[in-house]
């Protein structure tokens, strides 16, 4: 169960996300997967198909965020949600170190962990993209 997003809300969505996942920043221009709609509150946990509870996600995180809402922070062990792109900052959560994509909150830890930020073959394409002078985009 997905819930209907309206191609109007889709395009609304991936515009106000200037084309890039909200997640990892992955632009949609150098994905091999279209980027989705993704619901920040899942839809079996309530969440509705509304503007303010979607984010654009890339097909990866998108795929290991699944229906998880949060997870255990690495650091503390405390219960902790997901960054939500819709009320919390990026830059105030992530950081670079290199190719590689840093939680500085406990909410940005559980999504580094969960969304897998950091496997292999993710900082490979970080560092193409980084070379080709088109990553990161903020
Ligand atoms: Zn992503």
């Amino acid at each position: 169960m997905t819930g209907e997003i309206s191609a109007e809300l889709r395009r609304l969505i991936s515009e106000r996300a200037h084309f890039c996942c909200e997640y990892c920043l992955l632009p949609q221009d150098f994905a091999v997967h279209r980027h989705e709609p993704d619901h920040i509150v899942p839809v079996q946990h309530g969440g509705a198909s509304e503007s303010d509870n979607l984010a654009l996600a890339c097909f990866r995180c998108n795929r290991y965020k699944g229906p998880n809402v949060g997870s255990y922070d690495p650091l503390t062990g405390i219960l902790t949600p997901f960054f939500n792109p819709r009320t919390q900052r990026w830059q105030d959560h992530f950081q670079f170190v290199e190719v590689a994509i840093e939680g500085l909150t406990p909410e940005g830890r559980v999504t580094v962990k969960i969304l897998r930020f950091n496997d292999d073959d993710r900082t490979v394409e970080r560092r193409l993209l980084l070379r080709a002078g088109v990553f990161p985009t903020i």
